[in-house]
């Protein structure tokens, strides 16, 4: 057989016909159709005939340094010549233990012990497990429920759909999904008129601690997504609301669980957004952007005091977890030259500049009369629009690809979560672009 070069429709029809794609009504893509991609460079995704599109959502928040890095594909290149993978039970290998070296010196400091996954929703499940494991080895066995904020979003496994608020992702199976309490969320949206981000966060701690008062006994842990919970639409809240939860965590006895997998590596100007409250959770989630966003890789990482209950002569006491890829040993290569990459490029320091340049060029969408809410925390930014369309979402989707833009707005939600090697030209084309379409669909 001679080969073809593949062209876009044949991918496509190929596509519809063998893959299942994630969540997606399949039947849309008879009128809407995939964008067939065939290579990556920078933050910009390339399809079969050469038409570009810019990933101004790092590829579902995964993507921090641009596609085909060269520094990560280098890593990955030398790993592969060493070792791809064995299994982390009973053994070890030098990519993990520098990497929970590494990590347990960066985040907040007693979160000395590296658990790890495959995915973001793997970690949920494994720290819930743990914090109520812990809880029954320490002589309270009925501590077992949890608590997690309105419109939170901590993955689609069973057991994180049980602290997970999408009624979208949950309906379907709640005859199989353990019911756990929620929490009024401090999305600053949410606050009444002339009420500050600050007031409203402190109102719903308050709330917080009736819940907790009355439901403490029987409350293994709270779940929270610090500082912006992206799947609600890119809500964003003050910090003190974190403090308080983890002074009234501390005094009920409660763990808890900061889900950073989203806002974690440096997504909210912090490299971890806990920093920005002075808090150290029980157990810190990492996934998304650890691994740059080359390969599925999610790390619980918790304290002596959690991981000493745990330890005893007894099997049962361990905490018999395990994936088939923990700790895959190129995944952890690819962490490792990500962590680099921060240190190297000072990456931090560099977003806080683009930060204040975007807001500055940023400025006439913020005026726009039909963007509402426009909101900036780190290197995310959102707004609603205000428009008559009910489909806007798909709608913007569709004129954003029109005009090389990859934007996936959640209902009226657009945000942007661009890849921090974004040069100021993308983002003037982002935010020139983003206008023309908001005023074509408003
Ligand atoms: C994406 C996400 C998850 C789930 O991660 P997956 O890798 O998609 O399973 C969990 N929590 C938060 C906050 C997320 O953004």
């Amino acid at each position: 057989m001679i080969p073809r070069m593949p062209t876009n429709s044949d991918l496509l029809a190929r596509s519809l016909s063998a893959v299942w794609h994630p969540c997606t009504q399949m039947k849309r893509h008879e009128t809407l159709p995939l964008v067939p991609i065939a290579r990556g460079e920078g933050a910009w995704l390339y399809d079969a005939d050469g038409k570009r599109y810019l990933d101004t959502v790092s590829s579902w928040w995964v993507n921090l340094f641009g596609h085909c890095n060269p520094r990560i594909n280098a890593a990955l290149t030398d790993q592969l010549g060493k070792l791809e993978h064995v299994m982390l039970a009973g053994f070890t290998h030098e990519p993990v233990v520098q990497l929970s070296e590494r990590l347990r010196d960066l985040v907040p400091t007693g979160l000395g012990h590296c658990f790890y996954g495959s995915d973001g929703a793997s970690a949920t499940e494994i720290a819930l497990k743990m914090s109520a494991h812990y809880w029954r080895n320490s002589g309270k066995p009925e501590k077992t429920q949890f608590i997690s904020l309105q419109n939170s979003y901590h993955g689609e496994t069973l057991g994180a759909l049980s602290v997970t608020d999408v009624a979208l992702f949950r309906d379907a199976y709640g005859a199989l999904i353990k019911q756990n309490a929620t929490v009024p969320s401090p999305d600053w949206r949410e606050a009444n008129t002339g009420e500050s981000a600050e007031n409203f966060a402190q109102r719903c701690a308050d709330s917080l601690e009736a819940h907790l008062q009355q439901h403490h006994a029987d409350l293994a842990a709270f779940i929270v997504e610090p500082l912006v919970q992206g799947a609600a639409g890119m809500a964003m809240y003050h910090p003190v609301y974190l403090k308080r939860a983890r002074e009234l965590c501390s005094q009920y006895e409660v763990h808890l669980i900061a889900d950073e997998i989203a806002v974690g590596m440096g997504r909210t100007g912090t490299l971890f957004a806990c920093e920005q409250a002075n808090i150290r959770p029980d157990f810190l989630l990492l996934s998304k952007g650890i691994t740059g966003g080359y390969l599925p890789l999610s790390i619980v990482m918790t304290t002596d005091d959690i991981y000493r209950a745990f330890y005893a002569d007894e099997t049962a006491r361990g905490f018999l977890h395990s994936h088939s890829y923990t700790g895959n040993p190129l995944a952890c290569r690819a962490a490792l030259a990500t962590l680099d990459i921060f240190a190297q490029d000072d990456v931090l320091n560099a977003n806080r500049d683009k930060a204040a340049f975007f807001n500055r060029i940023a400025q006439p969408l913020r005026d726009h009369p039909k963007v509402k809410n426009f909101r900036n925390t780190g290197m995310i930014w959102a707004f609603e629009a205000d428009t008559p369309h009910t489909d806007f979402a798909q709608r913007c989707f569709s004129f954003g690809l029109q005009h090389e833009l990859l934007l996936r707005p959640m209902g009226n939600t657009v945000y942007f979560m661009p890849p921090y090697i974004i040069g100021k030209d993308e983002m003037q084309l982002l935010v020139t672009r983003t206008l023309n379409i908001i005023d074509a669909l408003t």
